[in-house]
């Protein structure tokens, strides 16, 4: 749908300096702190004030993506919006990105382009400049690296390791959707792959396939808890479920907590997907992951303030050091949260 199949240039037509003048021929900059973008040896950036945030992901091909129903626009979103997140978990506004290309001859320029033009729409939507970058053949597959820079005041700043006993444990919005999405990409693909003919059944689920596609950095969280004069006591996004996600803080808090299945937000598509799997729908949230929402703790003393807020969802409560990491669940068990691999909930027939 959104790769360009007029026309297919090889790279090898092209050479390296005229590949990356045609991938970046578009990037403006808007950032006041680039001082210079691509083109150099390096980027020059100004910072002024500001503490600077740095942070790196890593795609590879098969390990971290599958193109077989991953479009390659939305690849280039999807790898510029997980590395937004991270800084948007620190509490911070992202402002520049490099990129690392390593590419084998399977693909095309106008492959490419597609992957740039999912990276530009990114990076328009938070107003965050592409300075640079790296290009390179690869024996075998896509590789994308990208870092992304930040600022924050200091005090500003979020750190996992700074919850405390009592704070309310809060998420920016529903979760297990994204692997709900995945759990039918699988199925189509496997479905494919014995009967090529059979044509793809994805009607009604829209809102989990975008979920797992098209990710959100919550960068406009960062905003509004200005807005709100919020700062949580600690924060991390949440990549790898929920479970996984609450761990971190509480080990690195070094602090126990109490969550309850009944106050998790998910999304009625997602049930309904995870009925269709025969998996419990917490599960989904728990151990899912690629949900890229906001995980933190506030302050008892803030509960006025995200108290009513349709945005936000208080799940449960971080207790004192040495205390389990337990989920209640709704027939009010108690269960231990582990960081993955959860068959004590999976549905029975
Ligand atoms: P060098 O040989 O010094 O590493 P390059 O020829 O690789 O320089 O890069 C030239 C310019 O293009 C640099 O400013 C670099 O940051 C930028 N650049 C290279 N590859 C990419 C890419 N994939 N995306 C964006 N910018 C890139
Ligand atoms: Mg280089």
């Amino acid at each position: 749908m959104f790769e360009n199949r007029q026309k297919r240039t090889e790279l090898a037509e092209l050479g390296e300096f005229k590949l990356i003048n045609r991938l970046t021929k578009n990037i403006a900059n808007r950032q006041k702190s680039t001082i210079l973008g691509i083109g150099d040896d390096a980027a020059i950036l100004n910072f002024d004030q500001q503490q600077v945030l740095l942070s790196t992901d890593l795609l590879v091909e098969g390990v971290h993506f599958d193109l077989s129903y991953m479009p390659l626009k939305h690849l280039g979103y999807k790898a510029v919006m997980v590395n937004l997140s991270d800084i948007a978990a620190m509490n911070a506004i992202p402002t520049q990105i490099t990129v690392g290309l390593a590419v084998s001859n399977r693909f095309s320029v106008e492959a490419l382009e597609e992957i740039y033009a999912g990276m530009q729409l990114a990076c328009d939507k938070h107003q965050v400049d592409l300075v640079g970058g790296d290009t390179t053949s690869s024996t075998s597959g896509l590789i994308l690296a990208i870092s992304v820079l930040g600022t924050a005041n200091p005090k500003d700043i979020v750190k996992r390791s700074t919850a405390k006993q009592g704070d309310l444990i809060v998420v920016s919005g529903d979760l297990g959707a994204a692997y709900a999405g995945l759990l039918l990409f699988e199925r189509e693909k496997a479905i494919f792959a014995k009967d090529p003919t059979i044509q793809p059944d994805l009607a009604g689920y829209e809102y989990v396939l975008e979920r797992q596609m098209l990710p959100e950095a919550r960068v406009d969280m960062v905003h509004r808890f200005k807005e709100m004069d919020l700062i949580p006591t600690s924060m991390i996004d949440i990549s790898d479920g929920l479970a996984s996600e609450i761990i971190h803080l509480c080990e690195d808090s070094l602090l126990g907590c109490t969550i309850y299945e009944e106050k998790i937000p998910i999304d009625p598509q997602t049930v309904t997907v995870a009925d269709l799997f025969k998996i419990h729908p917490v599960t989904c949230a728990l151990n899912g992951g690629e949900d890229y929402e906001l995980l933190f703790t506030v302050s008892q003393k803030d509960f006025e303030k995200i108290n009513g807020q349709g945005e936000f969802y208080i799940i449960g409560h971080m207790n004192e050091t040495g205390s389990e990491r337990t989920l209640i669940t709704n027939a009010n068990e108690s269960i231990p949260l582990t960081a993955q691999g959860w068959d004590g909930m999976k549905k029975k027939d």
